[in-house]
């Protein structure tokens, strides 16, 4: 008999993928047939890890999804609308993207203030990515142990600037265990994002949050991200205590988004704020007489790491826009 049903994409591995009725856990495979609508313009793949999906089956009287298997997977019959999405780029300039993840709740950009030093200019740029996508961000402050106790004012600038900026930061440490227990409830019943530079604790924090996820995370490698085939990258986890996790592995090509001059400034939501007095609409918010932005940066309500951020965005905009 033929079963059908709704699920989201766990797995993408290419030419199948695994689905599950979220939040039941129980995948199963499925491929791509026939004529599905495409909707991810010029994507590599149509079909994303966080993709709600109608699924059909052919399965025996009685039997559901269980009964599914690799030799007789699933059929995805149509991708439902996405809430949001995230895309990876090759280059600036190539038109090829990837979809990394699709419905995602919340994408927590991991920073170490130390070894590797967050670049804020860099951090920046990824939650603007985040802003334009519609994908809501947390800032995870990983390693506290190492520079609590040696550069508190560092860190406390660090605060001041981000959640000044309206983000939340959530300090962590797998060293001491601090912040690993408001992360955990944190992701319960949402699909998680998680994404940092290499090196600043993200694989060993997702196995704090869940030590059963252990042998799965940080196995894949950025180089076969420079190569063809990046379709196969991408899964999602459940973590015990409830809750979706998509590791993204490095962070090349991720943070690039085309946006004009006068729309960099919607993205940065302290800005946007302050932007409704400047005289001038559109305004760009370097030149303009009465801007308010300006204003609230030199009285040091718009901290000035985020305004030469934004600065730094204009520039290369015009660059990268011939
Ligand atoms: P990833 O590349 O972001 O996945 O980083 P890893 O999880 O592989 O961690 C990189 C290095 O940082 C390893 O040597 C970890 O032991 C270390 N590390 C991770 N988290 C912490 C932390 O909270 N405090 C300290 N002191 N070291 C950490
Ligand atoms: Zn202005």
């Amino acid at each position: 008999m033929t079963i059908t049903g709704e699920a989201t994409v766990v797995k993408n591995a290419g030419s199948h993928f695994l689905l599950s009725r979220l939040p039941e856990w129980a995948p199963f495979p499925a491929v791509l047939k026939g004529r599905v609508r495409l909707r991810a313009g010029d994507s590599t793949n149509p079909v994303a890890v966080g993709d709600r999906v109608r699924y059909q089956a052919e399965v025996q009287d009685g039997a559901d999804t269980e009964s599914i298997s690799l030799e007789n997977p699933a059929s995805i019959s149509e991708i439902l609308d996405r809430k949001n999405h995230i895309i990876r780029r090759s280059t600036n300039l190539s038109r090829q993207s990837h979809v990394i993840a699709a419905n995602v709740d919340m994408a927590y950009i991991v920073v170490s203030l130390y070894f590797p030093e967050v670049k804020l200019p860099f951090l920046d740029r990824l939650l603007v990515t985040c802003e334009v996508y519609g994908v809501p961000a947390t800032i995870v402050l990983n390693k506290v142990d190492v520079y609590a106790g040696q550069a508190p004012e560092y860190m406390a600038d660090f605060h001041r600037i981000y959640t000044g900026a309206g983000y939340r930061v959530i300090d962590t440490s797998v060293v001491t265990g601090q912040g690993i227990d408001v992360l955990r409830e944190d992701c319960r019943g949402r699909v998680c994002l998680f994404s940092g530079e290499s090196g600043v604790g993200k694989s060993s924090l997702i196995k704090a949050v869940d030590p059963s996820l252990s042998p799965k995370i940080g196995k894949i490698s950025t180089a076969h991200l420079q190569g063809k085939h990046t379709t196969s990258l991408y899964e999602m986890y459940r973590i015990a205590t409830g809750g979706y996790i998509i590791d993204t592995p490095g962070l090349r090509g991720f943070g690039l988004v085309d946006l004009k001059k006068e729309e960099i400034g919607l993205y940065f939501p302290e800005m946007l704020k302050a932007s409704q007095d400047c005289r001038f609409t559109p305004c760009t918010h370097t030149h303009e007489p009465g801007c308010a932005v300006k204003e609230a940066v030199e009285q040091g309500l718009i901290s000035a790491e985020r305004y030469s951020s934004y600065l730094g965005m204009l520039e290369e905009d015009g660059k990268f826009r011939q």
